[in-house]
């Protein structure tokens, strides 16, 4: 009875986050009624609570009626935007982390994180990693700098949260990339762990391919090895290769490693929700997120397999309102019908849209919203 009183305490987002074994793959039953509510209220509760935002919504003609009739016109607030004001929310609770876009195309993107937002955002890399990836016992290797070093640059703070579900080592460090002991270690931790997880941007695993085939290092360690990559190619965009190139790379690199091991995760600093890939290579959303591509000359939803620029309605956090128009284009690959035979929506990023045009979208889209 004391559980049942202690849980009623607990936001329904919250149990989804934590406890639901389906999370990341919703079925159309669930994202008609679960999704929704949790969207709606996400929405009331920034509406009512940012007065940038609420601001934002009624020079656009949207309020909590027309939300309750179609959740999807909860107006997205143009990445851009993310990069010149701070969008926060007053939860009540102070901020803990400033975390930074990588800014790679000059402008840098703040957000303003508290303690609840932050432990959502855990909570889902960690049921991503119970019921996407499926693995309980593990050391991660990153091939990147720690979160220090990194300067709170947000994917290195993805990897200093992952530290709290498996231990992470840092193979970066005062910018230089220690190949050599990367090498050591994933032979001195072999036995220790059921699997080694290597992440790191694609860049670092051709670096590290580089340095293998020049010394003839191959590891004949496939069964343990779990490759994923994060952040893509972004300055290395002229080095880039394929995913199946790619996955060749690792080939050379592990041997026996499996395909369905190499698998990419998307994130971005405004989103507060990983998108892992499973087994067949597809992001699945969780069902506390909602993606669709944005036709970009008629401004609907586009249909699936379309091309679009991605909007994001994420309702987990509570200091910024997650719903955001990205400057990535993508389109929707699977609906409850990807060959891993799970259910849910699954995204493919197709790109990243360069500056210029984010900004002459983020332009036409605000001239679009205000004229409705
Ligand atoms: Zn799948």
């Amino acid at each position: 009875m004391g559980k049942a009183l202690s849980l009623g305490a607990i936001p329904t987002i919250e149990i989804e986050i934590y406890q639901r074994e389906d999370a990341f793959f919703p079925g159309l039953e669930t994202r008609l009624s679960l999704q929704k509510q949790l969207l709606i209220e996400s929405f009331e509760y920034h509406y009512n609570n940012n007065k940038l935002y609420k601001d934002f919504c009624d020079k656009t003609g949207i309020g909590i009626n027309e939300v309750y009739a179609d959740q999807r016109l909860i107006p997205l607030i143009p990445s851009i935007i993310f990069k010149s004001m701070s969008v926060r929310t007053n939860s009540g609770e102070k901020t803990v982390k400033s975390c930074l876009s990588s800014g790679t195309q000059g402008s840098v993107s703040t957000i303003e994180r508290d303690n609840t937002t932050l432990e959502r955002f855990l909570g889902s890399i960690r049921n991503a990693n119970d019921n996407v990836y499926n693995v309980e016992d593990a050391i991660i290797l990153n091939l990147g700098a720690s979160s220090e070093e990194a300067k709170d640059v947000w994917f290195s703070y993805v990897m200093s949260v992952s530290d709290m579900i498996f231990p992470t080592i840092n193979y970066v460090q005062n910018e230089v990339f220690k190949v050599e002991k990367l090498l050591f270690d994933i032979q001195k931790y072999k036995d220790d762990y059921q699997v080694i997880f290597l992440i790191g941007a694609p860049i670092m695993f051709l670096e590290l391919h580089k340095y293998m085939q020049a010394s003839n290092i191959k590891i004949d360690l496939g069964h343990k090895i779990f490759v994923i990559t994060a952040g893509g190619w972004k300055k290395y965009e002229g080095q880039s290769v394929s995913r199946r190139e790619f996955k060749n790379y690792c080939l050379e690199m592990f041997i026996g490693v499996e395909h369905e091991r190499i698998r990419d995760v998307f994130n971005m600093v405004e989103l507060n929700t990983i998108l892992p890939e499973c087994e067949c290579g597809s992001k699945h959303i969780p069902l506390w997120l909602d993606v669709f591509p944005i036709n970009l000359d008629t401004y609907e939803v586009a249909k699936p397999g379309e091309v679009g620029l991605l909007g994001f309605l994420d309702a987990s956090p509570k200091s910024y309102p997650g719903f955001v128009m990205s400057g990535d284009l993508g389109k929707i690959t699977y609906v409850d019908n990807c060959p891993c035979g799970r259910n849910g929506i699954c995204v493919d990023i197709v790109r990243r849209i360069n500056t210029i045009e984010s900004r002459g979208c983020a332009l036409k889209i605000e001239k679009k919203l205000t004229q409705r």
